[in-house]
């Protein structure tokens, strides 16, 4: 259980954690949604998502930081799985990490707009909280999908990130705790800002 300390939809808790990290929480029907600002393979959620890219390969950024943290033993089932689709996932083990499992989702090359990229972002999103159901996670943990080497507008992709597991959590209950792990100020703030907008009342 990941209980809430407040009433209201939204509350910006202390602007700084004792740890002096940002934090930032919402109820979502049964769920929490969090942000914080951190590195994503020090979560301790049931699984976290990795940025992958469509041969599971690995790579710089979150990708690279995952297979490091986590040992061979990713790679090993990534290259059995062999690759994954963009706006799919795939789920793998989380080696010696924290969480139990990797759930490798593949977000698009931002180009201009105009190739899909908004639906495929969010069905990464929406794919990889499917996956988590269907395993019976109850917490999981998101980087910022698509925006950095795959060079997707930051706010544009915050409100997509934030969108797409709002209305998952509307209508499924499961999973109690949704956390998103940004790694720089820029992206925390982004996604502060698209949350705040996103759920106005406070
Ligand atoms: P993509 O190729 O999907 O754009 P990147 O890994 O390049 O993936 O970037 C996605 C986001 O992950 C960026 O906001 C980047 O700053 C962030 N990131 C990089 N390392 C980590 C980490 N250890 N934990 C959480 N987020 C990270």
């Amino acid at each position: 259980r990941y209980p809430v300390n407040f009433d209201n939809r939204i509350s910006r808790l202390p602007a700084e954690t004792p740890t002096g990290r940002k934090k930032m929480e919402a109820r979502i029907g049964n769920s929490v949604l969090a942000l914080i600002q951190g590195d994503i393979t020090q979560e301790d959620t049931d699984a976290i998502v990795n940025a992958a890219n469509t041969g599971l390969r690995g790579g710089g950024g979150v990708d690279g930081a995952i297979h490091r943290a986590g040992g061979p033993s990713i790679m090993a089932e990534c290259r059995r799985i062999g690759g994954c689709p963009t706006g799919q996932a795939v789920i793998t083990t989380g080696g010696k990490m924290k969480a139990r499992y990797v759930i490798h989702t593949v977000g698009p090359v931002y180009r201009d707009g105009s190739h899909g990229e908004a639906e495929l972002l969010a069905s990464a999103y929406r794919e990889s909280l499917k996956m988590a159901s269907a395993r019976h996670l109850k917490s999981l943990s998101f980087p910022a999908i698509s925006a950095g080497v795959y060079g997707y507008p930051l706010e544009e992709a915050a409100r997509i990130a934030l969108q797409t597991v709002i209305d998952y959590l509307k209508k499924n209950r499961d999973i109690e705790l949704v956390r998103f792990v940004l790694f720089n100020q820029s992206t925390y703030d982004a996604f502060s800002n698209a949350l705040g907008k996103l759920l106005p009342g406070e």
